[in-house]
């Protein structure tokens, strides 16, 4: 029997985060850089926590080489500080995802990772306070790549690592509330699953032709449905 992995992105997806994780990035910017950049107004729906340092200080007159230096110490100190500060009570799960999580764990044929654009310390964190970081043994961070779209090889290497088996793409099925999670598994002939739980809506996440497209996670037995119709 060939298995599928199912691979999930996070915030929008699983869960959403309270104002907590962008007062969290300004503070680590501005300790760091000493300017927050347009961080209090940037869009980061379905973006890397790499590209979102460097797009909110694009305009702020700092050389891109300046950035680069001290990338890894805004980092830790936006990991740090978001380990710190996050409560429980900062992280709301979207509707019918600890009933499809169960679901999925309980099936010998799909295994569970992530896909995301959250650095691994912080993102493993957000899961940790709701209790569902158990469900995913690994996943594909924006740690391992600059660039979305290279996320679901790197995923499908560490599911190797992991499970021992060998997917290929038709086997693969990822899941997410953006545009960009939809492009990158189009990036290697994938299988998609969007659903409008993030802020994007229906029908700009249906522009995208995602596979499946889903109003929220709450009908457990249609998203496995749809996941094993693939
Ligand atoms: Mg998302």
């Amino acid at each position: 029997m060939r298995k599928k992995l199912v691979l999930f992105d996070i915030d929008g997806t699983l869960l959403r985060v309270g104002n907590i994780n962008r007062r969290t990035l300004i503070d680590a910017l501005t300790e760091v850089y000493g300017t927050e950049g347009s961080a209090g107004r940037h869009n980061f729906a379905g973006k890397m926590d790499s590209v979102i340092i460097y797009e909110v200080l694009r305009h702020t007159g700092l050389g891109e080489r300046h950035i680069a230096e001290r990338f890894e110490e805004v980092k830790q100190t936006y990991i740090d500080l978001f380990r710190e500060r996050a409560r429980p009570e900062d992280i709301e799960l979207m509707k019918g995802i600890p009933a499809l999580l169960e679901e999925l764990a309980g099936r010998s044929d799909m295994e569970l990772g992530l896909l995301t654009g959250n650095f691994e310390g912080s993102g493993r964190h957000k899961l940790r306070l709701p209790a569902i970081d158990h469900y995913f043994p690994f996943g594909a961070f924006a740690d391992d790549a600059y660039h979305r779209d290279d996320l679901p090889a790197i995923a499908i290497e560490k599911a190797y690592g992991v499970t021992g088996t060998r997917f290929a793409s038709g086997e693969v099925v990822i899941i997410g509330d953006t545009e960009h999670d939809i492009r990158c598994s189009r990036a290697i002939g994938a299988h998609c699953i969007a659903v409008a739980t993030g802020t994007y809506p229906a029908e700009r996440l249906r522009a995208h032709r995602p596979d499946v497209l889903f109003e929220d996670f709450g009908d457990t037995g249609a998203v496995v449905e749809s996941i094993e119709h693939f």
